[in-house]
């Protein structure tokens, strides 16, 4: 039986570090109830003690996005315990081209990444869905990146017009291409279904180079999660300013 929760209830994936762990926090002081996914509980309770020890309401859910038993025991516990889902923010992936080039990048690199990027997320927002469609103002946000804009890869004048990893810019194409179908399936609900381009943010991912800090990169994945009626829905986003698919 589900227990009534007055908090909205969000699942962030990979919330342990980086985007992630700062878009939990964000939602914890937004009010949000937060179910932060780890694929390692012990790093991911590590997070949900820093979450509560600010004031936020927090708990741990082991979630390898890729095992299909962990997404099944996740949206099991969510619609047993909530009966619900109000935000569910698509953010672990991985990034592993290294220096490969389209012409040498492994078989391999391209089913890993495919399999974290792209396959995962639809199998968890599938397992999560019917949870979603419970929630008054369900809204569902896929962590995607300017480098899955083949509008932007195709303009010499963009900054990042000469990095072209292809296994993990083509899984966020895809991501992007999941984002707009599933948007146009639930249009005429209250779900919407968008894309977060958080930019080149300091994290693990994103290295020290990065120009953003992570209060910045999580800027746009809480916008898109918190979204009222009237947002937009099947967009792709950075910081408020559509961008190119
Ligand atoms: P990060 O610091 O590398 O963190 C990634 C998170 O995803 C970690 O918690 C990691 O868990 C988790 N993860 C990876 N594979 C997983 C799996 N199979 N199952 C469960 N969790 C998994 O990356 P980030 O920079 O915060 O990136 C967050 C999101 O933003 C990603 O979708 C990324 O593609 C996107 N993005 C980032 C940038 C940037 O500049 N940083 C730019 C554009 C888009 P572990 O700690 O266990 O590895």
């Amino acid at each position: 039986m589900a227990t009534q929760s007055n908090k909205k209830v969000a699942l962030v994936t990979g919330a342990n570090k980086g985007i992630g762990l700062e878009t939990a926090r964000q939602l914890g002081k937004r009010g949000y109830h937060v179910l932060v996914g780890a694929r390692d509980p012990g790093r991911g309770q590590v997070a949900v003690e820093s979450l509560k020890a600010e004031g936020f309401s927090a708990e741990v859910v082991k979630l390898e996005v890729t095992s299909d038993a962990d997404r099944k025991a996740v949206a099991h516990h969510v619609a047993e315990r909530y009966g619900k889902l109000d935000a569910l923010i698509n953010n672990a992936a991985i990034a592993i081209d290294g220096d490969a080039r389209s012409s040498n990048v492994a078989d391999d690199v391209l089913r890993k990444t495919f399999d974290a990027n792209f396959f995962a997320v639809i199998a968890l927002t599938q397992a999560l869905l019917p949870s979603i469609r419970k929630s008054e103002a369900g809204r569902i946000v896929n962590l995607s990146s300017g480098l899955a804009s083949l509008g932007f890869h195709s303009d010499p004048s963009w900054s990042f017009y000469d990095f072209k990893p292809l296994a993990y810019d083509a899984s966020k194409t895809a991501i992007n291409a999941f984002t707009v179908h599933l948007a146009h399936e639930l249009k005429d609900t209250p779900i919407k279904v968008n894309a977060a381009d958080p930019g080149w943010v300091k994290t693990d991912m994103g290295s020290d180079a990065a120009p953003l800090n992570v209060t910045e990169g999580a800027e746009t994945p809480v916008t898109l999660a918190t979204l009222g009626p009237d947002g937009p829905t099947g967009a792709f986003f950075h910081r408020g300013k559509k961008q190119p698919w």
